[in-house]
C-alpha cells in the first residue's frame, strides 16, 4: 500500500517537473589518487534562484590534480573536479533575473558564500569569512551535500555565481578563464600593473600563459621565468619581451633588482629566495601557486628587508572582477591556448601536466560523446 502510494507521488511529482534530483554521467574519482573514471552523481532540481547549466566544456586546472590527489588535505570522495565550465543554460528558477534558457554562461572556483560578511559585501566572496563554497569537493550548507564540479554533463548553480560570456570569443577556449584567468587577471589589477612596469611570470603553465597575456595587455613590459629552456620560443609568441632560465643562475644572476611584480605560478614547494632576489626595491613577488603546507625552507628575511620588499598570496577573484575580466578579454579578444580533449582523456591529460607537457591548457570538450 505505501509503495502503491509512493509510486503515485513519484508519478505526479514527475509529471508536475517538481523537486526531482536528476541522475547525470559524471567523471572523478573516488578515492585520494584514484583514476579518474565515469559515474553517476545527482544534481538538484532548481529551487527558485537557480540556473540548470548543460556543460559544453571544462577546463583542467593543476588545482584539480592537487585535490584528487588530496595535496591539501581536505578532499572529499568521491570527488568530480572541474571549475572552469561553459555551457548552455536549459532551465531557470522562477526568481532568476540575470539569465535566460538558451544563454551561454560560465561558472568559476565558487558557486556560494555567506553573503554578509566584510568580504562579501565588498565583492571578494573569495575571501568569505565563513569560506566560500567550492563549486566541488565542498559541503554545501546551503542545499546539503557535497559539491561536484565541472567534469559532468550539467551543473545547477545559484544566478549569483554565474557569468555571462562574451559573444565574440571562441566559447570552448574560453573556459580556462573562469580560474587560469581571474586568478591571474585578480592580481595584476589589485597591485595596479601599469605601462611601464617590469613583470616577471614564474612558470609557463595554464596561470602562466594567461598571466604573460594579462600583463602584456596591461602595457607592461614582460618577462617570462622559465624552468624550461625548451618553452623560450612559446613565451615571446605568447606576448613575453623576454625569458629568464630559472635553472641557470647566470641568467638569474643578471636579472637581480629589475621587477616590479612577479607573479609566481609554480605548483610545487621551492625554494624563493632566488626570485626574491630580482625584485627592485618596493617590489613584490606574489604566490597564486597553492603549495600547502608550504615546505620551501626558509624564507630569507634580509631578501625582503635589504630592498622593502613584499611577499604576498592572491586567491581567485571576486564575481564582479571575474565579470569585469571576461568582458576585458571580449573587448581585447584575449583567449587562453587550449587543447581540447574528450572526458576519457583526463587521465593522461593529468600525466601529461605533471611532466609539465601541456600547451597551455586541457579542455574537455562535453559536446563530442
Ligand atoms: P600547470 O599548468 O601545471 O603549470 C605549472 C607550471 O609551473 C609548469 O608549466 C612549469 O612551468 C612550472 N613548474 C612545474 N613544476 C615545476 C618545478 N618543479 N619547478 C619549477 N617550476 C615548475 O599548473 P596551473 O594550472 O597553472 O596551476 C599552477 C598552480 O596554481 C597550482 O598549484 C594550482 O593549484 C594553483 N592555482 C592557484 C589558484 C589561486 O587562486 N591562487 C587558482 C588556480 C590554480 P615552466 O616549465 O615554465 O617552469
Ligand atoms: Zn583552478
Amino acid at each position: 500500500m505505501i509503495s502503491l502510494m509512493s509510486k503515485c507521488f513519484l508519478l505526479i511529482l514527475a509529471m508536475t517537473g517538481e523537486c526531482m534530483a536528476k541522475s547525470i554521467v559524471a567523471y572523478g574519482a573516488q578515492s585520494k589518487a584514484d583514476t579518474i573514471s565515469q559515474m553517476t552523481i545527482e544534481r538538484r532540481e532548481v529551487t527558485p534562484s537557480d540556473i540548470s547549466i548543460d556543460i559544453m566544456y571544462c577546463g583542467i586546472c593543476h588545482s584539480d590534480i592537487h585535490q584528487v590527489n588530496n595535496d591539501w588535505g581536505r578532499a572529499i570522495y568521491p570527488i568530480v573536479p572541474g571549475h572552469e565550465i561553459i555551457g548552455e543554460v536549459t532551465n531557470i528558477g522562477n526568481q532568476v533575473t540575470k539569465f535566460k534558457v538558451g544563454d551561454i554562461v560560465g561558472v568559476g572556483v565558487m558557486v556560494g558564500s555567506c553573503g554578509n560578511c566584510g568580504s562579501c559585501t565588498d565583492n571578494l566572496e573569495q575571501y568569505c569569512e565563513k569560506g566560500f563554497i567550492s563549486t566541488y569537493s565542498s559541503e554545501d550548507p546551503q542545499h546539503g551535500g557535497v559539491t561536484y564540479g565541472g567534469y559532468s554533463e550539467n551543473i545547477v548553480v545559484d544566478e549569483k555565481f554565474v557569468l555571462h560570456v562574451p559573444t565574440n570569443l571562441a566559447l570552448n577556449a574560453v573556459a580556462p578563464l573562469l580560474c587560469a584567468g581571474i586568478t591571474t587577471y585578480s592580481p595584476l589589477r589589485n597591485w595596479k600593473v601599469k605601462p611601464g612596469d617590469t613583470v616577471g611570470i614564474i612558470g609557463l603553465g595554464g596561470l602562466g600563459h594567461m598571466g604573460v597575456k594579462f600583463a602584456k595587455a596591461m602595457g607592461a613590459n614582460v618577462v617570462m621565468i622559465t624552468s624550461s629552456t625548451n618553452k623560450a620560443e612559446d613565451a615571446k609568441s605568447l606576448g613575453a619581451d623576454a625569458v629568464i632560465i630559472s635553472k641557470n643562475p647566470e641568467d638569474m644572476k643578471n636579472n637581480a633588482n629589475k621587477f616590479d611584480i612577479l607573479l609566481n605560478t609554480v605548483p610545487v614547494s621551492h625554494d624563493l629566495n632566488p626570485y626574491l632576489s630580482l625584485l627592485k626595491r618596493d617590489g613584490t613577488m606574489i604566490l597564486v601557486g597553492a603549495i600547502e603546507p608550504f615546505k620551501s625552507g626558509e624564507l630569507n628575511g634580509v631578501k625582503l628587508i635589504v630592498g622593502r620588499k613584499s611577499l604576498a598570496g592572491s586567491l581567485i577573484g571576486g564575481l564582479q572582477e571575474t565579470q569585469e575580466m571576461l568582458d576585458f578579454c571580449g573587448e581585447n579578444n584575449i583567449l587562453p591556448d587550449v587543447e581540447m580533449i574528450t572526458a576519457s582523456e583526463i587521465n593522461n591529460a593529468y600525466k601529461r601536466m605533471l611532466n609539465n607537457d601541456v600547451k597551455y591548457r586541457f579542455v574537455i570538450d562535453f559536446t563530442k560523446k
